[in-house]
């Protein structure tokens, strides 16, 4: 039986805070931008605006900075203990759970991602990222070092302690969780932030600040400055007085952010783009392969930087895994975000609508072929068909590069060394994945992917306590897990003779 569709009312609270153009929150006070400017969010559901929102630049940076500055050189944030500090992320944690449903349908409506969808993975996974790292503040430790040198006796001992101003610039296709992926660990480490959401979606982010102040952070410590990135992101990047910058986006930008830092040598972490194998054996459980091959691609439009984006197969199960996973994309029910039946909504912007159209252009123009999909879907909003393209090799520009949409690419393959280093034939490494049930292979392939997660016969989990990024030109550094700790962290040498 088919289940009625029901566009989903949105909560009175929601409908009020779409209503008001929106603020910025710089030492806590929300504050309109300098210049007095705003700029639109859209709903890529539909097309139109959906709130104003401060357009903040270099002047606000400067202002936000400063703040943060502030309330990391003199306190009281630097007098928190680090039992005060996990609990105040930990309240973060509870006062966004209170509030699940606005947040996961502000979310459906900024981005068009399935409300189903923020409420399941988005709005949870955000809640998560903030307890496990609350976890973390009181168990960030230095170590007792055997000195050998100089013939005496020393005591030498590491502080970890916060590297600082924090730097945080964050992209659109998961707005929220990426707010509080970055968010959580530095404070959880004792430092001071600038969080610059994204142009497309910024009002998750925003209406966190809400809760932030709720919570009981000092005014400072959390600022988060909305604009674009050329103006209000490029600053914080090249800011002087930032000590450390994260940033989650397309490689070009993750460069130019790279070139940025470079005026104060600030440490830099990047999460950046994928073109992720996925690899699927003739003996592989073809029943779990498909539909993780399908998923691995689709889930939130594709707009995902480990999403599964080139699908190689074993020679013999080539036809069947097309046919499936083309079977499962057609079935996909595209419609606006705040549907209750949507599987897949708009991608996220009109830019990135054209940009994903174009790349089927080109791939079409080079002799790739679309089993299913290959356009754009209607003439309202932002939907592009789930698409699956054969014909394809790695010389094509659909193979080559990040498309970030719902497109995947499927090639055969027959002998293994070649294919690992096709799979391998990529500037990016963020992520890869094995189907097979011969587990000595599974794992000889896994340590010759060179990407920095590999799925074996599954894809996509991602864990807050589980290390997450790239080799290559997909990224430095890794989050989450306790390896993320390290980039909000410097490390202090002491050391003193003792005899
Ligand atoms: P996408 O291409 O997927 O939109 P981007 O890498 O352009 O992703 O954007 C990710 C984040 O980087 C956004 O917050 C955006 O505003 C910011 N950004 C874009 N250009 C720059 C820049 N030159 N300097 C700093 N931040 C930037």
């Amino acid at each position: 039986m088919a289940t009625a569709t029901q566009t989903i009312p949105m909560e009175k609270s929601v409908a009020a805070y779409v209503a008001k153009p929106r603020l910025m929150l710089i030492n806590g006070k929300w504050v309109p931008a300098a210049s007095g400017k705003t700029f639109p969010t859209y709903n890529p559901s539909t097309g139109e605006i959906l709130c104003q929102v401060a357009e903040g630049d270099k002047e606000d940076i400067d202002r936000a900075v400063a703040a943060a500055r502030a309330a990391f050189d003199k306190g009281p944030w630097r007098n928190f203990t680090p039992s005060e500090r996990g609990r105040i992320v930990w309240k973060l944690a509870d006062l966004l759970e209170k509030h699940a449903e606005e947040f996961a349908q502000l979310e459906s409506l900024d981005n068009g991602k399935p409300i189903t969808m923020s409420r399941i993975a988005d709005i949870p996974t955000s809640v998560d990222q903030l307890r496990y790292y609350a976890g973390w503040a009181t168990k960030i430790e230095g170590n007792t070092i055997p000195i050998s040198a100089h013939g005496a006796k020393f005591l030498a001992y590491t502080l970890r302690e916060p590297i600082g101003v924090v730097g945080q610039i964050i992209p659109w296709n998961f707005p929220l969780v990426m707010a509080t992926l970055k968010l959580a660990p530095a404070l959880a480490a004792g430092c001071t932030v600038v969080l610059k959401p994204a142009e497309q979606t910024p009002l998750t982010a925003l209406m966190l600040g809400e809760l932030v102040q709720e919570a009981g952070f000092p005014d400072g410590v959390v600022n988060i400055v909305t604009g674009y990135g050329e103006t209000a992101g490029a600053a914080l990047a090249a800011h002087p007085n930032v000590d450390k910058i994260a940033f989650t986006g397309s490689t070009e930008v993750g460069k130019l952010i790279v070139h940025a830092a470079a005026g104060n040598l600030k440490k830099v972490s990047l999460e950046l783009g994928g073109k992720s194998p996925n690899i699927v054996f003739q003996d592989a459980e073809i029943e779990s392969a498909i539909p993780g091959a399908a998923n691995a691609i689709f889930f939130n439009q594709g707009q995902v930087c480990c999403a599964g984006s080139r699908l190689y197969v074993e020679d013999k199960q080539f036809d069947k895994v097309v046919e499936g996973v083309s079977q499962l994309a057609s079935k996909i029910r595209l419609g606006p975000g705040m549907e209750s039946t949507t599987q897949m909504g708009p991608v996220v912007s009109e830019e990135q609508m054209n940009r994903v159209c174009s790349y089927l252009e080109s791939g079409f123009s080079e002799g790739a072929k679309a089993v299913v999909g290959g356009s754009r879907e209607g003439t309202k909003g932002y939907f592009v068909k789930p698409t699956v393209l054969v014909n394809t090799n790695e010389k094509m520009k659909v193979v080559r590069e990040e498309i970030f949409g719902p497109v995947v690419t499927v090639m055969p393959f027959s002998d293994v060394d070649d294919l690992v280093a096709r799979a391998n034939n990529t500037p990016f490494g963020l992520a890869a994945a094995v189907w097979t049930r011969d587990i000595k292979k599974a794992h000889r392939i896994a340590s010759e992917l060179r990407a920095g997660t590999v799925w074996i016969n599954c894809y996509g989990v991602l864990d807050s306590a589980m290390p997450f990024g790239g080799y290559k030109q997909s990224g430095w550094g890794r989050e989450m897990g306790h390896e993320m700790l390290n980039l909000y962290t410097e490390v202090k040498s002491v050391c003193t003779p003792i005899s």
